[in-house]
């Protein structure tokens, strides 16, 4: 299996190769020049099995690793769950499902890409005898999975900046109370698009990208995305698919959650919709419903892991839209650069509207649909997973909606609380992260600072 760039400016490489890659050189993201088709048979026989069985099944022919091999790197990624199913189901209504993806060790979805990325990285990096420095950019779930992803890690050395001040408490906790010395948590003086835009122009300094070994592993990196893939195949063969088909409502800010969604589509699975669900900060709802893609301020929300503008896996979904036209793609990024955004073309926007509706929930919106789901259901949603819901709502009639469910409610306590009265209790098994020492790093944002601070570290 060989990976492309979106910008279609460097060589195309292996499973292994985008993946250590990360961003690639041309400032793209790497993409399947093919992607694998699963028959009708193929996804029948996924009902019933273990994840990890379908994880292995739907993710083997990406990348091109040996069956036995990968099986044993993604029981070991997803043997620190708290839960036996991995992804459990919970119904809301009629037709409406919750995929709960927040039983992994910080409590979000990411730890389904990142605990399978710390085995694989560990894994080729082992065999190759060489060393890496992972830098991240997180708005607070990213950086919280990767650290427990990495920690302890011979060989990694794991940079995790996040906006000063705009993360949860939980949040924070987990990135600051790791004691590893490989871990190092950066509290950046912006917003989340400051922190993204610094670790890409790490990225864009070759020099120094090469001097200290930099991989990212952010939702850019190709195997985070295919690792997402799965649970949209083990929740739909769950509800009859093959034989029925199945809608997806993602809270997305990134677009990494809701474009694996396009892939699993893509590779066979019958999905009817695939439903954009985003907060206050809209770019995603607004390109879809006016086909004009542009940046505005970001505005702090409740559900703080979507306060995006800058929509970095959106790039792909434009890579497709446009017909795998690397040029066009790369003309679009140097529009958004210069002048804040771009109108998508018809033709683009047409197969876009294909595959993908959109919608959003204001603060109040968000608060009430916790309340009403705690009142209707019994059911906790966390305030992402809030989004998710109110919009899943307005898109039903469609046969069964499943609606993603992105972190656990204790994840963000001081909302959940607002909303319904209660303080949602962290499950047992971390209820001592109130009690353990943070230590962290408050840096400004520049660039060259940054830089420095990272060289010093590593020597
Ligand atoms: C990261 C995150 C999202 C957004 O996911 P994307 O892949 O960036 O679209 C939504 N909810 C939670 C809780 C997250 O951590």
């Amino acid at each position: 299996m060989r990976y492309v760039s979106t910008r279609g400016q460097v060589p195309d490489l292996d499973f292994e190769g985008a993946m250590l890659a990360g961003l690639a050189r041309d400032g793209g993201l790497y993409v399947p020049d093919e992607i694998p088709q699963m028959s009708e048979a193929d996804i029948a026989a996924l009902a019933g099995l273990p994840y990890e069985e379908v994880a292995l099944r739907v993710m083997l022919p990406f990348t091109g690793m040996e069956e036995e091999h990968l099986k044993r790197l993604i029981a070991a990624a997803y043997a620190p769950f708290g839960h036996e199913a991995r992804a459990p189901l919970v119904q809301l209504g009629p037709d409406h499902f919750l995929l709960e993806l927040f039983h992994g060790p910080t409590l979000a979805f990411k730890d389904f890409a990142m605990q399978l990325i710390g085995q694989l990285f560990q894994d080729v990096m082992t065999r190759r005898g060489e060393r890496i420095t992972i830098v991240g950019a997180t708005s607070g779930d990213t950086g919280s999975a990767a650290i427990e992803a990495f920690r302890g890690l011979d060989n990694v050395e794991c940079f995790i900046l996040f906006p000063h001040g705009r993360v949860s408490e939980v949040q924070r906790r987990q990135m600051t109370t790791a004691s590893e010395e490989n871990v190092h948590a950066l509290a950046l003086d912006g917003d989340f698009d400051d922190c993204q835009a610094a670790v890409k122009a790490m990225f864009n300094d070759h020099a120094f990208r090469d001097r200290v070994g930099l991989t990212a592993v952010n939702s850019i990196n190709w195997a985070r995305v295919l690792a997402q893939v799965v649970y949209y195949f083990s929740s739909a063969v769950a509800l009859g698919a093959p034989s029925r088909k199945v809608s997806f409502t993602v809270p997305t800010g990134n677009f990494g959650d809701i474009f694996a969604g396009w892939i699993a589509k893509r590779m066979g699975l019958p999905v009817d919709r695939l439903v954009i669900a985003t907060n206050r900060n809209d770019i995603l709802h607004r390109t879809i419903a006016t086909g004009e893609h542009r940046k505005e301020g970001v505005a702090p929300t409740i559900s703080p892991s979507m306060d995006i503008q800058v929509s970095s896996n959106f790039e792909r979904a434009l890579f497709m839209a446009y017909g795998r036209d690397g040029q066009a793609v790369a003309q679009l990024m140097d529009e958004l650069r210069d002048d804040g955004g771009f109108p998508v073309s018809q033709g683009a926007l047409e197969s876009l509207r294909e595959d993908y509706d959109s919608g959003r929930a204001s603060e109040e919106e968000t608060a009430k649909t916790i309340r009403e789901m705690h009142r209707l259901t019994g059911e906790t949603l966390c305030p992402h997973s809030a989004v998710g819901v109110k919009v899943a709502r307005e898109h039903g009639g469609h046969g069964p909606m499943i609606t993603l469910a992105t972190a656990h409610p204790a994840k963000f306590p001081d909302a959940v609380q607002a909303a319904t009265g209660t303080r949602p209790d962290l499950p047992p098994r971390m209820a001592d992260l109130f009690d353990r020492p943070e230590r962290v790093t408050r840096i400004p944002n520049d660039i060259d600072a940054l830089k420095t601070l990272i060289e010093d570290r590593l020597t």
